[in-house]
């Protein structure tokens, strides 16, 4: 055996978790299949016009499976409207409806929501108290099986149910080795859970027919509740951490819990609860789920643009500018470009600020352009697949460099002839960008390559 086979620079760098596979309309969750961005709306679901708008919105941003709070009569009422609008447009995201209180209620008076959702959500510290709580579960049960909907058994913390926890800390306090309360509340989620699950086989529900989701906001706690979650069950989860907070507060949080457990192969959909800015944009938490799975390589939405931070050796912000510049653009591309261009989304892209780190790292890119630093002669060569091709300079280095992006997508995922400016080394290049008319006019040419 060489030191190469025992280095963990030999092992596999992630292996998923063995679960059973659920389908949510058309969309696998779990037994091997990708990782699933979801999301969920904020508008009254009562709001049809809205409703629809943002789910469009949710799902055109790439969410792939969108939930929707029922919560009321009229909200049930909307749901199939919801869905008939949404198929109109051609959106066939699947819906999921979240439910609380009066579940057992609404999919039973509203059988057309029953059948327009795709899965029903259900808290098991919600469904009812007392000796209410198992017939009412046991409802929304058989509403699943009688229309053919999966579900997920989605705990959280805030709404524990609170019987089942008090009966624990009394089991807990009889102990020899009695578990601190936090311990408890963590292995109350993981039974109320579980618990809920095998009831919901024992009514008839298939295996093969439930997600579960244990969330709560603390980072430490969702690592261990979804890591003991695992041991425990080959059911499907569903990871997320619950009230993550604002802007990036909640972006670090989120990342740092379903980061430690993603790598350990747990997780089979995610969802990223960033609380939006007022009158924020609520397609933020589907390109944040996105990017944590793209920058650990678990999947691919969109190419990525590698941009250095800056230091003293960039006096101007051109450069940061150019690599926002070029990551809107390719979002913006990548509805049709995904068609079109099959892998495209595995493309990387670097934009440099100077001469140090720019070109290696721009050469690593399949695209990339290392502009001046501070003293620096002020031209920027671009890197195609790691051999340098062409040197901008001038005024339109940004149009000219967002064209050759365009041409090297057209040629590499979309089978066209390479450009001149995409082989090594031209002496003398003419790049034509598709200018808009508020830009500055073109230059009668660009910067040859190779000085
Ligand atoms: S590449 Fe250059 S400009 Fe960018 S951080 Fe490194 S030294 Fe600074």
């Amino acid at each position: 055996m060489t030191e190469l086979d025992v280095s963990p620079l030999a092992r596999p760098l992630i292996t998923r978790r063995q679960t059973r596979k659920v389908f949510v309309g058309g969309i696998a969750i779990g037994g091997g299949a990708p990782i699933v961005v979801q999301s969920m709306t904020n508008t009254d679901t009562v709001d049809v016009a809205g409703t629809v708008a943002q789910v469009k919105a949710l799902a055109d941003a790439g969410s792939e499976l969108v939930r929707i709070t029922v919560n009321t009569a009229e909200a049930a009422a909307a749901v199939p409207a919801i869905r008939e609008r949404l198929d109109a447009l051609g959106c066939d995201v699947p819906l999921i409806g979240d439910f609380h209180f009066n579940g057992h209620k609404l999919l039973s008076n509203f059988p057309d929501c029953a059948r327009a959702l795709a899965k029903y959500r259900i808290n098991p510290g919600n469904v009812g108290k007392g000796s209410k709580h198992d017939p009412q579960f046991a409802v929304m049960i058989e509403k699943a099986i009688e229309h053919g909907k999966p579900v997920r058994i989605g705990v959280n913390w805030g709404s524990l149910d609170q019987e089942l926890l008090a009966s624990m800390m009394d089991e807990n306090a009889k102990s020899t080795r009695p578990l601190d309360a936090a311990q408890v509340m963590r292995e109350a989620m993981v039974t109320s859970a579980i618990r809920s699950a095998t009831f919901a086989e024992a009514l008839g529900l298939p295996g093969d027919r439930i997600i579960l989701a244990c969330k709560v906001s603390g980072v430490q706690d969702l690592i261990a509740i979804y890591t003991e979650l695992a041991r425990r069950c080959d059911y499907p989860l569903h990871l997320g951490l619950t009230e993550a907070g604002m802007g990036s507060k909640g972006i670090v949080a989120s990342t740092s819990a379903l980061a430690i457990l993603l790598q350990q192969g747990i997780g089979d959909t995610i969802r990223i609860s960033l609380t939006p800015e007022p009158n924020g944009d609520r397609t933020r938490e589907v390109i944040v789920a996105q990017e944590i799975l793209q920058t650990m390589s678990l999947r691919s939405f969109s190419p990525l643009v590698s941009a250095c931070p800056g230091c003293g050796r960039t006096t101007s912000v051109f450069f940061q500018t150019l690599a926002d510049k070029i990551q809107t653009y390719l979002r913006a591309e990548m509805p049709s470009w995904r068609e079109r261009y099959p892998g495209v989304e595995n493309m990387t892209v670097a934009v440099m600020g100077c001469v140090v780190n720019g070109p290696g790292e721009s050469k690593m890119a399949n695209i990339g352009i290392s502009l001046p630093g501070t003293g620096e002669v002020p031209v920027a060569p671009v890197f195609v697949d790691g051999q340098k091709t062409v040197t901008l300079k001038g005024d339109a280095v940004a149009e000219e460099f967002q064209q050759i992006v365009a041409d090297y997508v057209r040629a590499t995922y979309g089978g066209e002839p390479p450009a001149a400016h995409l082989r090594p080394q031209q002496k003398s290049i003419v790049i034509r960008p598709q200018r808009e008319a508020s830009d500055r006019p073109a230059p009668a040419h660009s910067e040859r390559g190779g000085d």
